[in-house]
């Protein structure tokens, strides 16, 4: 394509916060093209086939909560399948060589003291949540917060151990992160935007209650109702804006409009040439929110071995063994389909493996926590985040230290014509499909005013 496309408004990003952005605007009467680098929509949600199931799997965002209402709205009009969490029996904690057993809501193998630690750890991470302000990079606590990391804050607030180790497993469970690459602030106020981690690791009713099966879908289902719209194979590689316009070159042809939204991560923002340059205080904060790393796979097998054996699948490590596992087989009788996450330093340990490596990592911890039965699957997918040239990690950019009492008021300020969305610009459900619908309808907003004046 060498033509010239014009609209009034082009979105960059064809992942759930850049598709919902432009159905916003297309749905309030204004024209959009939305670029998208790869050949397929979806970003971070990824949903292969799988031929022994005769239906996709999810190798990117894949749990939900009644409570993100955005995505359950989408849920129902393309008709994902969405189940419960399965939860019923016994859940698995990895110590190093040791596995320990024990009910949800617990970490198994914690002492008595441990536990205790670790539940008073917990509700001094609550008094942090209550008192920040509603914007969290004001006032003192903020700046002291804003000045360490979170592994700092963790070492202030327990002493090494098992409860030290649990807590430390936040940052990298929940957005791909190294506690010690993390501002303490910046965590913290994440954590609480998206409810808390006790919320946020419910199987029961909060933020793992349910999953889909082809969270793809989602996106695919926008993309079909923006027909014609959404440009595949059109990364984004030079912008030239000034305060009235805007024109964005692609491989393919140029594309000029009123406004632009941005709606991918910083890190992809960085790879694309701006004429004239972004202003310094935002190249500055690009340069300084960078993703995390988030590896996940997919082991199919002939039947859900483990719920045999009174175990309901779920599996975490203390020691970085792995992140979580859980079992998506659903409530229904048949296949047994187990999920494994490597993220934040658990990703570590795979990620700079070959393939044939990789998978056998994934499935001698899966046989650990499991049994032997773990290490033959029908069918075996993954996917290491950190591989892909238009994410560069995941599952959500974070900021270090000194950022956000530096940038906050000004994080979604537009650039002239430039606006921002992302679900890491999201203030509630940040670093979830939520956070990125939210944060996509928030930039479509602000350009429906900009365009009104
Ligand atoms: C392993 C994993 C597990 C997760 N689990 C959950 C979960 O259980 N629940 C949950 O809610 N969320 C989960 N998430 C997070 C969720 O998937 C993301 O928050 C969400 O999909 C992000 O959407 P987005 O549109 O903000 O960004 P993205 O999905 O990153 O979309 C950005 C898009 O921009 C495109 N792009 C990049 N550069 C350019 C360019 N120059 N030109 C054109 N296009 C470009 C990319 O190809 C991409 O399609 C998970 C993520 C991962 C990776």
């Amino acid at each position: 394509m060498n033509t010239v496309v014009r609209r009034q408004v082009i979105v960059i990003g064809g992942g759930l916060s850049g598709l919902y952005a432009a159905l916003h605007l297309k749905e309030a009467g204004r024209s959009v093209a939305v670029l998208e680098a790869r050949d397929r929509v979806g970003g971070l949600t990824l949903s292969p086939h799988s031929p022994t199931l005769g239906r996709r799997v999810d190798l990117g965002g894949q749990w939900v909560s009644k409570f993100h209402k955005r995505i359950y709205g989408l849920i129902r009009r393309y008709d994902v399948p969405v189940r419960k969490q399965f939860a019923d029996g016994a859940r698995i904690c990895i110590h190093e060589d040791k596995t320990f057993r024990g009910p949800m809501g617990t970490i198994p193998g914690m002492s008595e003291a441990d536990w205790a630690a670790y539940t008073q750890a917990f509700d001094t991470l609550y008094g942090v949540f209550d008192a920040l302000p509603a914007n969290p990079w004001e006032g003192e606590l903020a700046a002291r917060l804003d000045q360490m990391t979170y592994q700092s804050w963790v070492c202030e607030i327990l002493p090494p151990g098992m409860a030290r180790n649990a807590l430390l497993r936040l940052p990298g469970a929940y957005y791909g992160v190294m506690p010690e690459e993390v501002s303490a602030l910046e965590l913290i106020q994440k954590l609480r935007g998206c409810g808390g981690p006790r919320f946020m690791s419910d199987v029961e009713t909060g933020g793992m209650s349910e999953h889909l099966w082809g969270s793809q879908g989602v996106s695919e289902g926008m993309a079909a109702d923006l027909d014609g719209d959404v440009f595949l194979g059109s990364a984004a590689r030079r912008v030239e804006w000034s305060d009235k316009s805007v024109a964005v070159e692609t491989d393919g042809g140029r594309f000029e409009a009123e406004k632009v939204i941005f709606a991918c991560s910083p890190a992809m923002v960085q790879q694309i040439g701006f004429a004239p340059a972004l202003p310094a205080a935002r190249r500055l904060l690009h340069q300084r929110f960078p993703n995390g790393r988030n590896s996940k796979a997919v082991a199919v097998y002939d039947r859900p071995f483990w719920r045999e054996k009174g175990l309901n699948g779920h599996v975490i490590s203390t020691s970085g063994a792995l992140t979580a596992a859980l079992d998506i087989s659903g409530a229904e009788p048949g296949h047994g389909v187990m999920i494994a996450l490597f993220s934040g330093k658990a990703a570590l340990h795979v990620d700079p493996l070959d393939e044939a490596g990789r998978r056998r990592a994934v499935l001698a911890v899966l046989a650990q926590a499991l049994g032997p039965e773990a290490q033959t699957p029908l069918e075996f997918h993954m996917q290491v985040w950190a591989d892909e040239q238009w994410s560069g990690g995941a599952s959500s950019p974070f900021l270090v230290p000194g950022q956000l009492t530096q940038y906050g008021a000004a994080l979604r300020a537009p650039a002239g014509p430039i606006h921002w969305a992302g679900t890491h610009m999201a203030t509630e459900f940040r670093g979830y499909m939520e956070g990125a619908l939210a944060a996509g309808e928030a930039a479509a907003r602000q350009v429906l005013t900009a365009l009104a004046h």
